[in-house]
């Protein structure tokens, strides 16, 4: 067969494809324009801000100076969280904003592959985690909103980094008070107890996914159960970060 020709067939296949199911770009619905190679329509992606280089490497807080490279934020300075490492798919703002209300909140789950895509796209750099455990949602909040949106996500990045997801690492035993509104100590001691493991670990290194960090709040008190747990190191996968309210 001459050379490239495979590849020129599957790219005529595809450009068939596209042109008898056009796809669409899953937050705008608009048609994607033949052998458009992203996720997302061009608009719809350059609202999707990425995380500044100027960032901490451990709670990926985004710095107002962008000269600065990564180095610690001052919170994490003082008090170093639980956790290794925070990476995430962009800034909580504008378009991604928009994507993680609509999965969350708007019956959005078909954003799952595409936001979790973005995440994937952060992680080339990270050591290949042993499991991949979602943040839960307590029952009740799970039987009002039908889906763990981390879970969702979890497992997505589970496929893509080929690693196994364990939805029950975590359980969240306490309701607590939905964090938004409240400041960052009244976050924290919302959540005092209101995670435990199921089942004990064994030293893997784990990937902990959520959808947002603001203060940190969750994943420190998800990342403390896990290693109360036997898990020997946890780091971070979010799809937004915001900043520090
Ligand atoms: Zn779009
Ligand atoms: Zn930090």
């Amino acid at each position: 067969m001459r050379k490239g020709g495979g590849a020129t067939f599957i790219n005529r296949f595809q450009g068939l494809l596209d042109l008898l199911f056009p796809r669409a770009c899953p937050l705008c619905h608009l048609t994607l324009p033949q052998r458009h190679t992203g996720l997302f329509c061009l608009t719809c992606r350059q609202g999707m801000l990425p995380l500044p280089a100027s960032h901490c490497p451990r709670c990926a807080l985004p710095f107002a100076s962008a000269t600065t490279g990564p180095h610690l934020c001052a919170t994490c300075q003082t008090s170093a969280p639980p956790f290794l490492s925070t990476h995430a798919a962009g800034l909580y703002d504008e378009n991604l904003k928009d994507a993680i209300h609509h999965f969350k909140y708007s019956g959005g789950h078909h954003l799952d592959r595409p936001l979790a895509t973005l995440l994937f796209e952060t992680l080339d750099s990270i050591i290949p985690p042993d499991i991949i455990v979602p943040v839960p949602l307590h029952i009740n909040r799970l039987r009002h909103r039908t889906y763990n949106q981390s879970l969702l996500i979890a497992r997505e990045v589970g496929r893509l980094l080929g690693r196994p997801v364990q939805p029950e690492g975590l359980a969240r035993v306490r309701d607590t008070r939905p964090q938004q509104g409240l400041g960052a100590s009244q976050r924290a001691r919302n959540l005092t107890a209101a995670f435990t493991c199921p089942a004990p670990f064994n030293g893997e290194q784990v990937l902990l996914v959520d959808d947002v960090m603001t203060t940190g709040a969750t994943a420190i008190a998800c990342s403390r159960t896990l290693l109360q747990h036997g898990a020997s190191a946890v780091r971070v996968a979010i799809l937004g970060r915001a900043p520090r309210p």
